[in-house]
């Protein structure tokens, strides 16, 4: 376990629908809390954070254009449903003690800090857990994409993707019984057999800054740090 330590710096990237527990939409405080702890356990070894977390749970921009809004309107939505995530989370983990910035790709002054990126390198140095907000700022991006940009700007030395599954599978192992988990996976793999783990642009990215994805299950407890740690199950994309 004390091989935590090979890790400095890391982005740990989530859903929007993981802050929303059992419920079908929103936020959950008790799982938005519980997801705090996780990243205080981490915090706690000294390793530096950034994350990214989705907006899923709240609003996505493709379900708003299949009711007929325009994109590019309904993509913003989208990432002003990121800021309310983020500042759920800052809030969680501030009550436990741990000193975070919200930093936004779409400046919103009297809300959080804007995206600077030496500014929030400095954060990361001071130990501050940086939650990347507003995705990339862009409508047609995903917060993927966005989480592999901060995590190669800030050179993180790999994204954490922590979903409801321990890994990437040949099928949805919620569906085939039968579906076997990668230990280990290439990002043309990935690509290849269309396995959604990230969008093709997200792959792409960190394909070409050489950043390896490590995907895990968020649901364990214990489980973020266990897996910088390298226990547990996971795949690893690279
Ligand atoms: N979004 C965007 N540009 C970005 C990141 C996100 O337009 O760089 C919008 C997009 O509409 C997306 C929504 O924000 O559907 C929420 O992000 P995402 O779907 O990635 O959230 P998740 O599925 O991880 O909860």
């Amino acid at each position: 376990a004390a091989d935590a330590r090979r890790y400095d710096r890391v982005l740990l990237k989530i859903s929007g629908e993981a802050l929303m527990g059992p419920q079908g939409y929103g936020l959950h405080p008790p799982t938005v809390a519980r997801i705090a702890a996780e990243v205080k356990s981490v915090h706690e070894l000294g390793v530096e954070i950034c994350m990214v977390i989705g907006g899923g749970n709240i609003f996505r921009g493709l379900s708003g254009s299949a009711q007929g809004m325009e994109r590019t309107t309904a993509d913003y939505m989208g990432m002003l449903a990121t800021v309310m995530n983020a500042l759920a989370l800052q809030s969680a983990l501030e009550e436990l003690g741990i000193h975070t910035r919200v930093i936004s790709a779409i400046p919103m002054d009297q809300v959080c800090e804007p995206y600077i990126r030496r500014r929030a390198v400095r954060h990361l140095e001071k130990k501050r857990v940086c939650i990347f907000a507003a995705g990339t700022g862009n409508p047609y991006f995903t917060t993927d994409t966005a989480a592999t940009l901060r995590a190669s700007e800030m050179h993180c030395q790999a994204i954490f993707k922590g979903t409801k599954v321990d890994g990437v599978y040949d099928s949805d192992p919620k569906l085939n019984p039968d579906a076997q988990r990668y230990a280990r996976i290439t990002y043309d793999e990935v690509l290849q057999r269309h396995l959604g783990v990230m969008d093709a642009s997200a792959i792409a990215l960190a394909r070409d800054n050489d950043l390896p994805i490590i995907v895990f299950s968020l649901d364990e407890p214990g489980g973020f740090r266990g897996i910088l740690a390298g226990e547990g199950t996971f795949t690893i994309v690279h």
